[in-house]
């Protein structure tokens, strides 16, 4: 059976590099991130989003190096007040790929399988571990620059106190 991922790449065509017709050495491309990709990975919590993620690849007869760089914004939804807010993202991946038989980009090893017969490379798996690893698990407004929250005064003014609002949410 294939890994799910798989068949959820083959849906986004966007983030295709044809590696085959690359000559060994340094290939650099850009791609433009917006919330599709979030979407084609089911992910329910993230609808919008503008990255640009730019990638380094260095085409070796027998594996392909990525730096992936991700710059831009990823809207999140506030743990606090449950506003959405705009989150900085400024991420770095680095993905060792080396040719198998086999595709398996779920590896436990530092680097992943792309089968020889495969003439292009999907990016959108690779991409989106990166943003989604880049996300701080406690999603809250920043504060302005004299520490206060940029949280909805009216919810803010609503609940006072943390512990209240924990209650709320559970
Ligand atoms: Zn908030």
């Amino acid at each position: 059976m294939q890994p799910i991922f798989v068949y959820v790449v083959k849906q986004i065509s966007t983030y295709e590099i044809k590696h085959c017709e690359l000559d060994n050495g340094v290939h650099q491309f850009d791609f433009q991130v917006d919330g599709s990709l979030f979407v084609a990975y089911g992910n329910q919590e993230i609808n919008n989003a503008n990255l640009r993620v730019s990638v380094e690849l260095v085409k070796k007869t027998q594996e392909l190096s990525l730096l992936l760089q991700g710059k831009g914004e990823i809207e999140l939804q506030c743990d606090r007040c449950l506003d959405f807010f705009s989150h900085n993202i400024d991420a770095n991946h680095e993905v060792s790929i080396h040719f198998a038989e086999e595709t398996n980009f779920d590896t436990d090893e530092d680097y992943v399988y792309l089968s020889r017969s495969e003439e292009t490379l999907n990016l959108s798996y690779f991409i989106y571990e990166m943003l989604m690893l880049s996300l701080p698990i406690r999603r809250v407004h920043p504060e302005n620059e004299n520490g206060e929250t940029k949280c909805n005064p009216e919810v803010v003014k609503y609940i006072s106190g943390e512990s209240f609002i924990t209650e709320l949410v559970w």
